[in-house]
């Protein structure tokens, strides 16, 4: 592996490869399948715990209930998966991906927020019909006098509330730190349903079993949450010391931070992969962001380069040497793990998606492509580094540079791509852009015949 990139000011060699550092490839990842597998599990024996305590189901009324108390439990089962697919476990957070975390999280939240509305209609509907009242009276009888219901109620709309504040049109409108805070809700949600269900739930009052498997669960989700969330980037913070040791202007709106710290190889971040970053300056602290390595991590050094998109992003240029940095990481499934050098690989970069790319262009062995699409010459960032790297490590770079409409075609086709790559049907294929061109990249691959699972592609948007 071969990194020749020239590094300004205070900046130490970048090394692809930290001698004594165990690779990661070797560390343990959970793969999707594996991942799913064990929320299916879960939700079997939640539903096994239900069967053994319901012992008869009579009338209209107890079906009703019994289907009321089936979505509760899956409820209160799907908020404990949905907060610990975000609790950041570096073996999910590798074998998953993070971007992939974040959509199952999305499509998994729209689903509990069902659930939870129909849970009260069914128990509400299947109470009124046993106890031979309306649904209104009913309401007003479990509110005042079944305990914690109360509580249990507000729990449900704040969780519909974090549901309707998450719909893209509400999304869109507001801050992402908004929606962000405005999500920890949830754990106040959580908490106040919690004791609903061990108060009220059929299947926990006569069963130990239940109480056993349910404390268990939500005690173990949240000393994850605990552990990855707050203690172990503490522990980090504290001992790798990471400050912010240079700026440098690599294109129109966009700059590399170079971040020092001490003992880095420990961290095994590799390349493709991303932190998450608080830069801890007076308008900054609050606020962290993702942000991809752009240059193989080394001993005491780690760069990023970010493109301005907003206050976050534009407001990094103005960091000053010495700044603390709190970083978490490193996250992300967007690496090379399953490449074989022999086969070689095609890195296909839209825009800023070039940073992962970059760092990944000069450690992967093998012959590797670079396949740089951007809409002005002026956008291209690293070109003197990149081009570089492809001397060095005899490895090619083709910039596709204009837009469409200049160009008068859709420059990443299946015929374009398997002109510029011989071979390309063998080769591990890697994508990092804006969505559309993610999408046409991924089609034009598949078109060019590199199986779905030679193409790695992340997104920058969670
Ligand atoms: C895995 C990953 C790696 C990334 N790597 C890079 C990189 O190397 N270089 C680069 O320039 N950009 C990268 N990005 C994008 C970068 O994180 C956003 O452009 C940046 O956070 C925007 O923040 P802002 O305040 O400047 O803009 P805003 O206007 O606040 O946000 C613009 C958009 O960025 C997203 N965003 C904002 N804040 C966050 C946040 N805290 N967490 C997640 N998403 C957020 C939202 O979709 C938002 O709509 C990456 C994103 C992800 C998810």
């Amino acid at each position: 592996m071969t990194s020749v990139a020239r590094r300004p000011g205070p900046a130490a060699p970048v090394r692809s490869q930290v001698p004594g550092v165990k690779p990661q490839a070797v560390r343990s990842k959970a793969k999707p399948g594996f991942v799913l597998g064990v929320i299916a599990v879960g939700a079997v024996i939640v539903l096994a715990l239900w069967w053994q305590d319901t012992t008869s189901v009579h009338g209209l009324g107890e079906w009703l209930t019994g289907a009321g108390r089936i979505l509760g439990l899956l409820c209160g089962y799907g908020v404990v998966v949905l907060v610990a697919l975000m609790a950041r476990l570096p073996p999910v957070e590798r074998g998953v991906g993070t971007d992939r975390l974040a959509r199952w999280h999305a499509m998994g939240g729209r689903y509990v927020v069902s659930i939870v509305v129909a849970h009260g209609l069914l128990i509400v509907w299947g109470y009124a019909v046993t106890a031979r009242t309306n649904v209104v009276n009913e309401s007003g009888a479990l509110l005042t006098q079944y305990p914690d219901v109360l509580m249990a109620t507000v729990a449900g709309f704040l969780l519909l509330g974090v549901g309707i504040v998450s719909m893209r049109a509400a999304r869109r409108r507001m801050r992402y730190e908004t929606w962000y805070y405005l999500h920890f809700y949830t754990y106040l949600a959580i908490a106040l349903a919690f004791s609903h269900q061990f108060a009220d739930g059929a299947s926990f009052i006569n069963s130990l079993a239940a109480r056993f498997w349910w404390s268990a669960m939500y005690l173990t989700v949240a000393l994850l949450v605990l552990w990855y969330r707050v203690a172990v980037p503490w522990r980090d913070y504290v001992r790798h010391g990471f400050r912010v040791a240079g700026i440098r202007d690599e294109a129109p709106g966009v700059v590399s931070v170079y971040i020092r710290g001490n003992r880095l190889e420990e961290l095994a971040a590799e390349p493709g992969q991303f932190f998450r970053w608080r830069f801890l300056d007076r308008s900054l602290w609050w606020s962290s962001h993702p942000y991809s390595l752009s240059a193989a991590p080394g001993r005491d050094m780690l760069r990023i380069t970010v493109k301005d998109l907003g206050d976050h992003s534009r407001a990094l240029r103005a960091l000053r040497p010495g700044t603390r940095v709190w970083a978490e990481g490193p996250f992300g499934a967007f690496t090379a793990n399953s490449y074989a050098p022999s086969r070689g690989a095609v890195l296909l970069a839209g825009g800023v998606g070039i940073t992962p790319l970059r760092a990944m262009f000069a450690s992967l062995p093998g012959r590797v492509t670079l396949i740089y699409r951007a809409r002005s010459w002026r956008d291209i960032v690293f070109r003197e580094e990149l081009d570089a790297i492809a001397r060095a490590r005899g490895g090619r770079v083709h910039y596709v540079v204009g837009s469409r409409a200049e160009l008068g075609t859709d420059p990443l086709t299946a015929p374009v791509l398997l002109s510029l790559v011989p071979g390309l049907h063998k080769q591990e294929a890697y994508v990092c852009g804006p969505a559309g061109m993610t999408e046409s990249a991924v089609s034009a691959l598949l078109a060019a015949g590199v199986p779905r699972r030679r193409i790695h592609y992340e997104s920058f948007e969670f």
